[in-house]
């Protein structure tokens, strides 16, 4: 775990809480994005998953498998990849996202459920519905920059250029790249 997702405030069963998770009284409501928080990380370029500054330079998210499989496609054609359809899921530094991608469903994908039918999925949250499906693909990636706005109900991020693409299949498949990772950072 990166030592600053250890220090994050824990659920009743030990769980680290996300930064842009909403707590309702002592309870975090792990399926939702909350609207101030998410707000506070895109101003002040905090990490959505330990709320501590992301270095100027690339940064990361975990996606979907339908945005995985677009973002593969175009990096086979030698095509660049633009998000161009905003998300709620803001970014965050590599370990966190490595970590958030195998330990569990809501902190991979904080973009929650909140008035999103799994039958009608809008263009925003298909893949997160799809991501939530057992067994499906997504990949942890590294984009060089990113944009947000900050409208009176959403805060939508937008991201540019792919500089890493590690895609998974499995809940473990970056146990090795999030080790090298946190040893990396120690050595800083
Ligand atoms: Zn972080």
């Amino acid at each position: 775990m990166p030592p600053t997702v250890d220090a994050r405030p824990r659920d009743t069963r030990g769980y680290p809480v996300p930064a842009i998770t909403p707590w309702q009284e002592d309870q975090p409501q792990f399926a939702l994005t909350d609207y101030g928080r998410s707000a506070d990380c895109a101003r002040g370029r905090l990490c959505s998953v330990c709320n501590t500054l992301m270095p100027r330079g690339p940064v990361w998210r975990v996606v979907g498998a339908t945005e995985s499989a677009a973002i593969a496609e175009a990096l086979a054609a030698g095509r660049p990849y633009r998000n161009l359809a905003p998300t709620l899921e803001g970014p965050g530094h590599r370990a966190c996202m490595l970590y958030a991608s195998m330990v569990c469903p809501y902190l991979a994908r904080p973009n929650a459920r909140r008035g999103t039918s799994a039958a009608q999925p809008d263009e925003l949250t298909e893949h997160v519905v799809r991501g939530a499906i057992r067994g499906s693909t997504g990949a942890v990636v590294g984009f060089a920059d990113y944009e947000y706005a900050i409208t009176d109900t959403q805060v939508l991020f937008r991201f540019i250029d792919v500089v890493e693409f590690l895609p998974h299949d499995s809940a473990d498949a970056h146990l090795d790249e999030l080790r090298a990772e946190l040893a990396r950072s120690a050595g800083d």
